[in-house]
Order: C-alpha cells, then structure tokens, then sequence
C-alpha cells in the first residue's frame, strides 16, 4: 500500500541500501540501509560502518520497500540509521549490466549478492579508503598517460575456414557462436580478429581461459597483435596491488583488452562487446568453492545483458554447449555453431595408435610389464623420436612417485590418517604426502606396523616415470612438468621455455601440459595409464577422458611439416572400447552422439538439471541426519504444493572421498527435468536450511554446488 512507501529523498535524509560482506545465503540481511546526504546510484562504492568496522559496500539502490521471501519489507527507521562513512565518488560506479550479472549469478548459484559482489572486487580495492584511492587512481591517469604505439602487426591471410567463420561472426552478431574447431584449426585467429572487429567499434573484449599457465602465452599473442591497446590480465598469480591495477584499468575503461582466468568474468568492464572463452568445456571454469559459478555459463548470460558476442571455442566442446548449439528441433536452438574442421596449412592431425597391453604381454611376456607403462613399442617410438630430433610427451595424470606405498609383507599401506585416502610417495623429498589434506611425513624406514623394512611402492606417478625413462633413455633430456615443479612463480615458464627451444627430448606431464601449447617440434604424445577413468562411476569421466586424449593429441604434429609422422599412443587393456574408436577417427562429433543418446535415456544432464546440498560435519551419520531433514523439508514443500513435484532428491550418500582432514562429507543428489524447475525449487528450499542446521544435526558446514561436475 502508498502508506509503505519512503518518502522522496529529502537532501541530508537519503536511506541507501548498501551491499555489504556478510556470509550468509539468500536472504533479507544482506544489504543494509544508511544514512547519506544525498542519492547514490547503483554501483556506487562507499565506506560504511559495520559493527565496530568501516567495510566497503556496494550501492544496490535507494531503500524503499523491497519484496523479500514474500513479505514487504519496510526500511528501518532513519532516526536509528548510521550514516555512510565515504562515498567513493572519483570511481565510477559498477554498471547496471554488472549489477545485473551479480543479481543472477546470485541468484542462479543461491548466494548471498552482498557476499558474491564484495568477493568479486580486488580485495587491495576494499581495503583502501578515499585518499588511497584517490592516489591510486592518480598514478594510473600518469601510466594511461603513455600507453606506447608499437609497429603494425604481422596478420596472417585467412583460410577460407577462418573467413567462413569471421563472416557468420559479423552477420550474427549478436550471439552466442560455438566455435567447434580441431586442435590447430586456427581459432584463436579467429578470436584475435574479432577482437579487433570489436576494439575498433570502441568497445572491450575479455578472452577467458582455463589455466593461469596459458595466460603469458594468449597475453603474448594478443599484445603483439594489438601494440597500441591496453591489456589487463585478471588471475589468481597477481599480488593484490596488481591486481587491484589491472582491475582499475578495465574499470576506467583504459584496458581495451581484459584477458583471465575465471574470476575475470567479474571484471567491471563498461563497454564490453565481446567474450571469448577458450577451452569452453575445461572443468576449470567451474569455480569448487565458495559461490560455485561457472564462468563459462556466466559468460553467456552476461554477453546477452551487454548485448555482445559471445563465442565459446573448443575441439571437444562440453556437451552441454554441444546440444545447446544442436537445431533447435533436437533440444538446442540457443548458440550457433560454427566449424573449423581442418588444421592450418593443411597438417593432418596425428594418426592414433592404441597398445593392446594384452598383446604385449602375449608377445613380450610378463617381463615387459616391468616396463610398464613404457611398454616395449612405446619405447622404440621414443628412441625414434630422439634419433630424430624431435620431441614426445608422455602423459600421466598422477604426480608423485607412487601413489601408494605398502609393507610386502603384512599388507600396511600408506594410509592418509586424517583423510579416506592413501598418502602419495614423493621420492625428491622422501615424503608421504596427502593430496586431499596436505597432510605429509617422512618416509618410514620400516613399515609402522610389522617392523618390516620391505616397504615398496604401488602404482606410477610422473616422477617415477620420469626415473624409469632416464634408465631407459639415459641420452635422452627429460622434463618432468606437472604440479610439484611448477610450484615456485616463473618456474613452469622457464620449463615450456626450454621445451619451445628444442632443450628437452622428452616432456613427462600432466594434463596441465596436454591444453594450449603450441609446441612445434612434437611428433609424438603418448597417454600410458588411461584405463582407470573408463570405468569412472561418475557419468562425465568419458567425456573427460576424450576431451584430454584430443587436447594431448592435438600438442603433436603442429607443425605441418612433420604432421605426417605424428602420432598419439594410447596404452590400454580395452583396446575395443568404444571411446577410442572414435578418438583413432579424431571423430568428436560421433563421441558426442553416442554419449548425448545415453545421457538423453538416462535423463543426465544435460538432459536434466542437477545440484548437489553438501554437508561437512564431525561424524558421517552427524552429515546425513542434516541432509535427511532437508530432504524432510524438500518433501514438506512439495505436499505443499509450494514446489515442484517433479524435482527428484536422491538418498544422502558420502562423497566419494569420504573424509578430508578429519570432517566427514557426505551430499544429496537434487535433480529435476528442467533448469527452471530446479531454480525456483532452490530459491525456496536453500533460505530455510540456515533454520534446520541447529543442535542435534547442526554441521560444520553447507554448501549447495548448482551444475555440480562430479556428483
Ligand atoms: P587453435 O587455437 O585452433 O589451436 P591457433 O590459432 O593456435 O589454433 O593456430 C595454430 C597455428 O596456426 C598457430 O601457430 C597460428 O599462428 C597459425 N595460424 C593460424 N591461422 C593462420 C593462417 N590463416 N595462416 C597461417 N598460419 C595461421
Ligand atoms: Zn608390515
Ligand atoms: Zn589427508
């Protein structure tokens, strides 16, 4: 009724509704309202007490009765206000397109947006106060100052795959475009000269990609491409005042070109006309903690507020992307697909060779397993190599020595104590290292439990394969890349330095080495150990496993004078799965079919709309009681008629690693038929679970993980 409504701001006695940082889920306490002199727009950046605290907040708008969870909520009463302490007016405020972006991912992923937008600002940003700022600001007008012309840049004459494409780019446009292109296809010429299309139109563009380890190399690319732009990078390597820099920069508008990882969907960018999203189906886009965003999804969203293209590039794109750009006739209809199914320069991609490890044995004998998992015509391909000069790769998603040690004779094995994992063996330093827990100790001169010093290890990680091969090998210069040498800032750089340069034979990695890199002189990239992920329970671990073999695949015969006698080995004992048909084809579309077609009869997404409720608590059954009563409740809603019917909740189950650091994990399964459905079930359920978890099922800790990737 009128009678609610605030009155006209009056000079002196606004009511401003401040985001502020408080951890906790949708709800009514996450903006707060102040007192200030004047209106504020949204977006605004103020400084305003909290408790005993001066924090920063974001402006959401002026206070006037907001429908919250149904019920009108009238502003509190001005006399009892306090006053906000600063208002950041030298900094433009966030734009109504990135306060739209935080409403829905807010939204979408059920967190709180004062939470949500506060943890998307550099935190050097929410630490300064008007002055600072005002410095800061400052010494970034001086750097704009002299952003330097460069000398034209060498651009390559398109293919026609790449003309094709650019045309659908600039026809379409606006859109959201599935760039499907094989490894070496060209893409990011295609990316590079959209960019420029859009930069020269006045407007900015983000390119995401999956790893912080591809950004010096896609920075490099674009900053020769572009000499008179400015580039910012967004990612988690920077230092807070970097990065509080190169936010700056995109948020004044000063950096043309904003490049990230996927926190960079955050940036403040005020006159965005393009995203890119390299490696769309990469798993890192999905953030694991926290707000659970996916930044590819975001990407999306955010493309059609800006009203900019959106183009998510991949040789193997998710399936998810791939029925969304499928006719709309066959459940998609919602991106645009657009093919570059050939290498540049007409190199051909590298023939694929599967090792039937049975028939190694059978011809070799046992013996040659203790080989394995260099197997001995893996061997003879790499001594080939290496008479030839060129380089392989070896790919082995383990690090470590061994991931288990065990006592030969009573059967101890090196169990994690804190963790329902085993602890890995690292040789270097002689360690027992948990990888859940960080947890570690010195290795045990005898096993702990019978005396015996016969303990010995189990399995294969890359350091062990990287010893095997300096016995099998001993001419050979190896590498080893993968979590453990990259650890130490500039080091991983240093290591790809020395492979670009021709110094290494051989590159031992994991799949941090199989995206991106253009390595020229690769002829051969062999994956020793892929079996274990064939037979995954989790129902995305095929499309994983073929989206790696064809990243890893796609590292050799780049250049196309030696793409003839490039080649992929696979080692396996399932030789006739189906899987590795259709990699020997380089055949992504028909693998897609065929896992589209089961995951369609099984009604899995993305045929389906899942979220996981997570709890963390001190007993397994303490995490089950608290999920069993939001299933109470889930139920309580639907008989109600509040929610769907339609929406499915599985049966608590713990998760697959069951225990981290001694807190029990355990999770519920939450699916239903459509992603609406789903939304408007959580948007109810979610509020109400701070209100169940008290004494006795209180738990350590919830979270819900909306499009979880591993259930
Ligand atoms: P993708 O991103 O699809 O893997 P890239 O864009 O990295 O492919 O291209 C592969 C290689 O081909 C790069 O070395 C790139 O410089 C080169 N390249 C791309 N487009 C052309 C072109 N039109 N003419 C010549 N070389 C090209
Ligand atoms: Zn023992
Ligand atoms: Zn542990």
């Amino acid at each position: 009724p009128e009678t609610e409504r605030v009155p006209p701001p009056e000079a002196g006695r606004c009511i401003v509704r401040v985001l502020v940082e408080l951890p906790r889920h949708v709800g009514l306490h996450e903006a707060l309202d102040y007192r200030c002199d004047r209106p504020l727009a949204p977006g605004t950046l103020v400084r305003v007490p909290l408790g005993r605290r001066v924090v920063t907040g974001l402006v959401e708008g002026m206070a006037e009765p907001t429908p919250a969870c149904g019920q009108v909520v009238p502003p509190a009463e001005p006399e009892r206000l306090r006053d906000v302490a600063e208002v950041f007016d030298a900094l433009p405020p966030m734009t109504a397109g990135w306060m739209r972006l935080l409403d829905f991912a807010a939204a979408y992923y059920q967190r709180s947006r004062g939470e949500l937008a506060l943890s998307c600002l550099p935190t050097a940003l929410r630490a300064l106060d008007g002055v600072q700022l005002q410095r800061r600001l400052k010494k970034l007008a001086r750097r704009a100052d002299v952003a330097p012309e460069g000398a034209t840049p060498q651009r390559p004459v398109l293919a026609p795959g790449q003309q094709q494409a650019l045309q659908k780019l600039v026809e379409q446009a606006p859109s959201t475009f599935l760039l499907h292109g094989v490894t070496g296809s060209g893409k990011t010429e295609v990316y590079l000269r959209e960019a420029q299309r859009v930069l020269e139109a006045g407007r900015q563009v983000l390119v995401l990609v999956p790893e912080i380890n591809l950004t010096p190399q896609l920075e490099a690319r674009f900053a020769a491409r572009f000499p008179g732009r400015r580039l910012a990078v967004l990612h988690s390597g920077l230092t807070p005042p970097q990065r509080l820099q190169h936010w700056l920069a995109a948020h004044l508008g000063q950096a043309d070109l904003v490049l990230g990882t996927r926190m960079a969907i955050f940036a403040s960018l005020p006159r965005l006309g393009l995203i890119v999203v390299d490696e769309e189906h990469d798993p890192s886009y999905k953030q694991q903690e926290g707000a659970r965003y996916s930044a590819r999804d975001l990407a999306v969203y955010r493309g059609r507020q800006a009203g900019a293209s959106v183009i998510l590039g991949s040789a193997t794109p998710s399936l998810e992307s791939w029925l969304n750009a499928a006719p709309a006739a066959e459940g998609g209809g919602r991106y645009r697909r657009i093919d570059l199914p050939e290498r540049i320069g007409g190199g051909a991609l590298p023939a694929v060779r599967l090792v039937d490890l049975e028939r190694v044995v059978a011809q070799h004998g046992r013996q040659a397993l203790r080989l394995h998992p260099i197997s001995p015509p893996l061997l003879a391909a790499l001594r080939e190599r290496l008479e030839r000069g060129e380089q392989s790769m070896l790919l082995l998603n383990r690090r470590g020595y061994a991931p288990v040690l065990h006592c030969t004779s009573c059967g101890w094995k090196s169990a994690c104590p804190h963790c329902s994992a085993w602890r890995v063996f690292h040789k270097v330093d002689r360690t027992l290292r948990c990888h859940h827990c960080g947890s570690g100790q010195r290795v045990p001169l005898a096993c702990p439990e019978c005396g015996d010093p016969d303990i010995q290890p189990m399995g294969r990680g890359t350091e062990r394969l990287e010893e095997q091969l300096a016995t099998l090998l001993p001419q050979a210069r190896v590498v080893r890349i993968d979590g453990d040498t990259t650890r130490q800032s500039g080091s991983l750089e240093s290591q790809l330095a020395q492979v670009h340069d021709g110094e290494v034979d051989v590159l031992v990695g994991t799949q941090m080495v199989a995206k991106g890199h253009d390595f020229r002189r690769m002829t051969l990239v062999a994956a020793v150990d892929a079996d274990g992920a064939l037979f995954s329970s989790d129902f995305r671990a095929p499309e994983r496993l073929f989206a790696l073999l064809m990243q890893a695949g796609g590292r050799a015969g780049r250049d196309a004078a030696l793409a003839a006698r490039s080649e992929m080995w696979v080692q396996t004992w399932h030789p006739a799965h189906p899987l590795f048909a259709a990699l020997k084809g380089h055949d992504y579309i028909a693998f897609a079919r065929s896992q589209l077609d089961e995951r369609r009869i099984a009604a899995m997404p993305p045929f389906s709309a899942q979220a996981l409720l997570r709890a963390d608590a001190s007993t397994q059954e303490l995490a089950q009681a608290f999920l069993q009563r939001a299933e109470a409740l889930a139920g309580e809603l639907q008989a109600a008629g509040q929610v769907s019917a339609e929406v499915f909740l599985y049966p608590p189950v713990p998760t697959s690693v069951q225990r981290v650091a001694d807190v029990e994990r355990a999770q519920l399964l939450v699916e239903a038929p459509r992603r609406a459905q789903l939304q408007a079930f959580l948007a109810a359920w979610v509020p109400l679970l701070d209100d169940i978890n008290r004494p006795p099922t209180r738990v350590i800790r919830w979270a819900v993980d909306v499009d979880p990737l591993s259930i």
